[in-house]
Order: C-alpha cells, then sequence, then structure tokens
C-alpha cells in the first residue's frame, strides 16, 4: 500500500498485475510537464491513466454525487465518450487509493448507493408495487388498500401475508411462518476456512455486510478484507469491523485482536443518511 502523499503516487513499475502502456494519460491530455513523467497504466476499457489522474477523475465525479465510474475519454477516432464502467475495485487499484482517500471514497459511494436504493415487493392486496421507505420496520401501508378498504392496511414486508401482532418490529411479524431466510442462512450456514489468513479455521461461511446487511461469501483467496458488492465499503470478514479499524490491531493476514466474530443474529440495515 502506498503511503506516500497525494501528489506523488506511483504505479510500481515492478507490478506485473497493470499493463503500462507507452501512450499518453487519456484522462488528462495535456503533456506533461518536463521530468514529471509518469508511468502510464491502461484501464480495462484499453485507456491509459495515471494515479493521478484516475483520482483526480474519480473523486471529481463523487463530487457530482456520480459514484458509477464511467470512463470520459473519448473512443478512438470519434467525439462519443468511451462511457466503459470501471468496479470500485479497479479504480482502487489503479489509482493507488491511499488508506485515507479509501475510506473517503467508500463512505461517499455507501451514502450515493443508500440513497439510490430503493426496495420494491408487491402488494399482497392489490399486487402493485409498494417502497419500503423505513427499512428498520417490515410493517408496511399500502396506501392503494388502504384507501380501497377505507381502513389502514398493513402487510409484512418478510412473509408477504397481511401483518399480525404490533408494529414496527424489524425481525418478524406474528404470523407463524414469517421467518427470515437471510438470517436463517447466516445462523445455520457452514463455517469456512480462510487459508491465507493466519489461523482461521473456522468463521461462518456467509456474513451480513456490517454497512447494508448485503450478504457475502468470501472466496477464500486473498486477504481476509472483502469489499461490498452492494455498499462497497470494505470490511473484515473474520471480526466484521469495517477495514480501517480492524487494521489498528491486526494486519490484512492476521486477525485482529477481537479475534472471529460470532454468528450474526441481526441483519445491519442501511442507514439512508
Ligand atoms: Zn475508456
Ligand atoms: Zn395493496
Ligand atoms: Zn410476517
Ligand atoms: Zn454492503
Ligand atoms: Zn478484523
Amino acid at each position: 500500500m502506498s503511503t506516500q502523499g497525494q501528489g506523488d503516487k506511483r504505479y510500481d513499475p515492478g507490478d506485473t498485475t497493470l499493463k503500462f502502456v507507452d501512450r499518453p494519460d487519456d484522462l488528462d491530455p495535456l503533456p506533461p510537464e518536463e521530468g514529471d513523467e509518469c508511468l502510464r497504466a491502461e484501464m480495462s476499457c484499453g485507456h491509459a491513466v495515471t494515479p493521478q489522474s484516475l483520482t483526480g477523475w474519480c473523486r471529481s465525479l463523487l463530487d457530482q454525487g456520480q459514484y458509477k465510474f464511467k470512463c470520459p475519454a473519448l473512443k478512438k477516432g470519434t467525439l462519443l465518450q468511451c462511457g466503459a464502467e470501471w468496479s470500485y475495485q479497479e479504480v482502487r487499484r489503479l489509482a493507488v487509493l491511499t488508506a485515507q482517500e479509501m475510506q473517503s471514497f467508500e463512505e461517499i459511494i455507501a451514502r450515493l448507493a443508500a440513497t439510490e436504493y430503493c426496495d420494491f415487493k408487491s402488494c399482497p392486496g392489490c399486487q402493485t408495487f409498494v417502497e419500503r421507505e423505513d427499512l428498520t420496520n417490515l410493517s408496511v401501508q399500502c396506501t392503494i388498500c388502504t384507501a380501497d378498504k377505507n381502513k389502514r392496511y398493513e402487510f409484512c414486508w418478510q412473509c408477504l401475508k397481511l401483518w399480525k401482532g404490533p408494529a414496527p418490529r424489524s425481525d418478524r411479524c406474528e404470523n407463524d411462518d414469517c421467518t427470515n431466510p437471510d438470517l436463517q442462512l447466516l445462523k445455520t450456514c457452514k463455517t469456512t476456512s480462510l487459508p491465507q489468513v493466519q489461523g482461521v479455521d473456522t468463521c461462518p461461511c456467509i456474513r451480513a455486510c456490517p454497512t447494508c446487511g448485503q450478504k457475502v461469501e468470501h472466496d477464500k483467496t486473498g486477504c481476509k478484507n472483502i469489499i461490498c458488492p452492494r455498499c462497497q465499503v470494505e470490511f473484515c470478514f473474520v471480526c466484521l469491523k469495517l477495514t480501517p479499524e480492524c487494521l489498528k490491531t491486526s494486519s490484512y493476514f492476521i486477525p485482529c485482536s477481537d479475534g472471529v466474530a460470532p454468528r450474526q443474529t441481526s441483519i445491519p440495515v442501511w442507514h439512508k443518511n
């Protein structure tokens, strides 16, 4: 990981996972100042970038509220933008993001993604799609059925039956078969080892992302941390803390002082703040 300052991020010329090219930077067409020539690497779409130009472009997208990273370079010989979407993993690596940059990128991405995230289900009474606004409450009112029946109509987001029992509740309603399959999975999934991580030979194989609650599996290669595919925030699969917090007492391949977190008994709720 780079510990250098913002201005002098550089690729490691010995990094064989990057493809270096001898073309100018496609994101920053100005010729580099004399003696300031920086190695360029190729993105998955074929355009050439430097750590600075990629960081700068992606930062400007986030500043405009865009968390999908799209390539702004022009397609060869045209005036059309490439528009290819780069994953955060790719950006993070080729922009050589520092620890602080990663933390700030991930916070912004998670906040933007949460605002855009909508949870829709079809109402068991009238079959129209209803959006759930309060992600912590399983009891959801359908305005159409309420108007139709002239009395408050609430259904359960989990078992999709007429709501039974007191509300609000986040775990289940009082219908007999109301269970949360994701929670069941967290409770009953197999255990796995993380061969790359020192001394972790039994860890639940499925975890819920501490930021957004998405179910994730560890692919057993690489370090103990994973980037959540939904909110893009990186966390430790072993202790379930966010990576910067976990790394205070550990390293990428050694568990932190909290060890292996027990199976989760509730699913974290994504906060739209
Ligand atoms: Zn491109
Ligand atoms: Zn309805
Ligand atoms: Zn229910
Ligand atoms: Zn997540
Ligand atoms: Zn950890």
